[in-house]
């Protein structure tokens, strides 16, 4: 498998960069570039010397992934599809520009770090075939730098394919140089789990570099275990509890996501048991509005649902929020893309 820049440590890059007629500092340089930059051509690091950069191009690929498919939707979210020839398998990463096209502070990107999902949630696509392989931590970061080749990042989202929790180690060698040297802060990244309590607990306690986001789906504990296969027999109040120990670790407060199915978890009943659960914990409550995606039978909530399950929230005392999920028509939904390349 040939090396690529992005999983050479700092220190192997320099050693690399030295051992091929250049200086250690140069090392530095090229990082600077692509790291901060989003420089995806050695051609345009001419701050290198003109031999140095012709020997990176031919033995040192930045990435290991190419772009399979690029679509953009009509808000102009860009969804691209990554294959990794190597190590096999492909992935999602999805570049969201704000809604205003004044707004200058740049996109929201969301990635993933599994090819596949082991968890088998019956309304993703990202779950169908189940878990093919992790994600290594260049593959994690490679994604945040081509989005931002791609354009400004102003925050971003792990919430593509996979569960970031069954792959932390990686995910957190990532977010270092994600933290460090992109510069995207701990406050400015979120990290979306289904929330296994043992992995909450472990993770609360390793500084996280990210904020939180639990994918509850419902306060029910007989549907969630339809809604979330992978911890079936994991109850509700168990991870509550372990959000409650994130909040007294880390101090930060945890959004609780819902995707809401029309019709399955949408109800007033199912407001008035989720508010009865989140009483009294400081907390967010996100509402999504699932995904049509082919072959599944789940439908979207009718309109006005979605707003009017949040308004019986906030009636009970709580924070929340309908999040509509932008560039719909470039297969924007978690693992779209992958599963309608996969079928063709
Ligand atoms: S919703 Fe998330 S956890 Fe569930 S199958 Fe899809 S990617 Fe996995």
């Amino acid at each position: 498998m040939a090396q690529t820049l992005l999983a050479l440590e700092p220190a192997a890059l320099a050693e690399w960069v030295t051992s091929h007629g250049g200086q250690a500092f140069h090392a530095k340089i090229i990082r600077k570039e692509v790291l901060e930059r989003g420089v995806l051509d050695y051609g345009e690091m001419t701050s290198l010397p003109a031999d140095l950069r012709a020997t990176l191009k031919a033995d040192l690929p930045i990435l290991s992934s190419t772009e399979a498919t690029r679509t953009v939707a009509r808000d102009k979210a860009i969804k691209v599809l990554l294959s990794f020839p190597a190590r096999g398998g492909s992935v999602e990463m999805v570049h969201i520009p704000p809604p205003d096209k004044d707004d200058t502070r740049g996109a929201t990107l969301c990635i993933s770090t599994q090819v596949g999902c082991p968890v088998g949630c019956p309304f993703c696509a990202s779950g169908l075939g189940g878990l093919e392989r992790n994600l290594s931590a260049d593959e994690i970061l490679e994604q945040f730098v081509i989005g931002r080749s791609v354009g400004p990042i102003r925050r971003a989202v792990v919430m593509g394919m996979g569960e970031p929790l069954l792959n932390m180690e990686a995910l957190n060698t990532a977010l270092d140089a994600v933290h460090d040297e992109m510069g995207l802060g701990s406050r400015k990244i979120t990290v979306s789990t289904v929330g296994f309590p043992d992995r909450l607990h472990k993770a609360a306690r390793q500084k996280p570099r990210f904020e939180l986001a639990i994918s509850l789906h419902t306060a029910d504990d007989t549907q969630r275990d339809a809604l979330v296969p992978a911890m079936k027999g994991t109850s509700i109040e168990s991870i509550l509890a372990a959000g409650d120990d994130w909040f007294e670790q880390t101090g930060r407060e945890i959004t609780y996501e819902i995707a809401l199915l029309g019709g399955e978890n949408d109800t007033p009943w199912h407001a008035e048991r989720l508010a009865e659960r989140l009483n009294g914990r400081r907390c967010m409550v996100n509402l999504i509005p699932w995904n049509p995606s082919p072959g599944m039978s789940f439908s979207r909530p009718e309109a006005g649902t979605p707003e009017a399950f949040r308004d019986d929230l906030i009636a009970r005392g709580l924070v929340a929020t309908v999040r509509w999920s932008r560039g719909l028509d470039g297969d924007a939904a978690c693992g779209q893309l992958r599963q309608r390349v996969k079928q063709s």
